[in-house]
């Protein structure tokens, strides 16, 4: 154990290498699993050599919640439907957010007995004391806040992607005001706690940063979340960085930084796809979930577009050389990714070059094709980035739309007055045929009318996505009726 001890800023210095290597890994889903793993390895490294780092370790606590820990963690990793994922990352945030709340009110209680004892006492028995330093005051408080506000706003995060009653949104003039006030107070009584070290002041700021994280999260429209989610991401490693500076570890301030910036510039990348700005999905209300009808909706009745069945799509498909999928928030809806694996197989059995195309923020959270089509085991290299797949649309027979919408609406490109103008598409209208599979001509998350479905070239085929590419199989393999 002395080794350990020892060498502990080696284990630690291995510790972060292996972090970074496991966001490396996440980064392609070829790569994720021993990303998966170097990130499992890491957190074995440090959990260890911090156990015996510690000066008396009071163990059975230790051990016993890391035992419950990981029975509820396993249980759940076990259970957890793929569209239950974003709440279950919101409430873990929480977790970390609580977490630095604790271990702050420990150091602080813990500082406070010791200059309670006096210094001869802790002389004469040894114990080598020095007061809390400001930079030790400012870590503290900052730790503190950001973790209590990381905490709530998950808290509230998770009740509102589980659909529970308590996590209502607030709306009203009111909201904005009581954000400032809150916020304001919290940091001035923050402020005074770190120039005073006065603990009435401490737990006010405590408090206040609790209710700020739930008002200042709840205003935010369900559809946001997933961003929401991500921003919190990040909060939850910047608060446990802020507490590795006050327990001295510096294990806990790499990973904590590296979740913080991850976390970061995936809020920002998901912002940027749907070319919004952090500020307006955190402070300009919701734009999603409402999916207002738009004043497209009295057009829809009069424009023109042209419908099929899923048998001429079968047809066209497989005289097709070339057919690019883009799948979007109704495959995830309609569960439809193992149907729409086997159709691919099938198309490519008959000699057609079948791809997947991915929009950044096609679904309903970053990823959540990639993990669809990952979970119906379509092949890695089949699956493109919209920066690898645009150029080829105009050289591509047929594009199937399975659930997708405003990923390939050409206003994004064409209508300098549509909401989402300049975010960038999927070019699918570019294609010699679009084939779209929704139930309706009803708009998606963002509300907007989608002139792809008026397209010459297009063909609507109205269904569920699961059914309709169910019946498009059977079309082709001739046991269609
Ligand atoms: P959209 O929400 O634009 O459209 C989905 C379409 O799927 C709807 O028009 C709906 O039409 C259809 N649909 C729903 N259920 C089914 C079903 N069972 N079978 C067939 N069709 C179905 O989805 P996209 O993926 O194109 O775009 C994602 C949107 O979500 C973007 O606006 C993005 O900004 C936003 N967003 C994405 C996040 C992310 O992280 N990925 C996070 C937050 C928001 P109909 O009702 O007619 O069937």
């Amino acid at each position: 154990m002395e080794f350990i001890r020892e060498y502990a800023d080696w284990f630690y210095l291995i510790g972060a290498v292996l972090f970074i290597l496991t966001l490396r890994g996440l980064s392609g889903p070829k790569t994720a699993i021993a990303g998966n793993r170097y990130g499992m390895i890491a957190m074995a490294i440090a959990v260890l050599t911090t156990f015996f780092v510690a000066d008396n370790p009071v163990v059975w606590m230790i051990v016993g919640a890391m035992v419950l820990g990981a029975i509820v963690g396993i249980a759940r990793a076990r259970t957890v439907p793929m569209t239950q994922m974003p709440e279950t990352v919101a409430l873990m945030h929480s977790l970390v957010g609580l977490a630095a709340v604790l271990i702050a009110i420990a150091a602080i209680i813990h500082n406070n007995k010791l200059v309670e004892l006096g210094p001869d006492l802790l002389a004469a028995n040894g114990i080598n004391f020095h007061e809390m330093s400001k930079v030790h005051l400012f870590e503290l408080f900052v730790g503190c806040f950001v973790g209590a506000i990381t905490f709530t706003a998950s808290v509230f995060a998770y009740g509102k992607l589980a659909a529970k009653k308590w996590a209502k949104t607030i709306s009203g003039a009111w909201v904005k005001p009581v954000q400032a006030l809150i916020f304001i107070a919290m940091l001035g009584f923050g402020i005074h706690f770190f120039l005073t070290g006065n603990m009435t002041s401490f737990w006010a700021m405590t408090g206040l940063a609790l209710a700020f994280g739930w008002v200042w999260i709840a205003p935010v429209g369900g559809g946001d979340m997933p961003v929401v989610v991500s921003l919190l991401n990040s909060f939850s490693g910047w608060a446990a960085a802020g507490i590795g500076f006050t327990l001295e570890n510096n294990m806990l301030i790499v990973a904590g930084s590296l979740v913080g910036s991850s976390g970061a510039i995936l809020s920002y990348i998901m912002c940027k796809a749907m070319n919004r700005s952090i500020i307006n999905v955190l402070f300009g209300g919701a734009m999603g979930g409402a999916a207002a009808p738009t004043a497209g909706a009295g057009e829809q009745v009069q424009r023109n577009y042209r419908s099929g069945s899923a048998d001429d799509a079968g047809f066209l498909m497989s005289n097709a050389d070339s057919v690019v999928i883009i799948p979007g928030y109704g495959m995830a809806q309609g569960r439809a990714q193992n149907a729409v694996k086997e159709l691919a197989n099938l198309l490519k059995e008959q000699g057609v070059t079948v791809r997947f195309a991915i929009h950044p923020v096609a679904g309903r959270m970053p990823g959540h094709m990639n993990v669809l089509l990952a979970e119906a085991d379509v092949p890695y290299e089949d699956i493109l980035e919209m920066d690898e797949i645009n150029s080829d649309f105009p050289a591509t027979d047929v594009v199937l739309v399975i659930g997708a919408n405003d990923v390939v609406n050409p206003a994004a490109k064409d209508d300098p007055n549509s909401p989402i103008y300049g975010m960038p598409i999927l070019e699918a209208h570019k294609a010699r045929t679009i084939m779209v599979i929704k139930r309706s001509m009803a708009t998606g998350y963002a509300g907007l009318d989608n002139d792809l479905f008026y397209n010459d070239k297009t063909m609507m085929i109205f269904g569920d996505a699961k059914k309709v590419v169910e019946d498009m199989t059977k079309a082709i393999n001739g046991t269609g009726h």
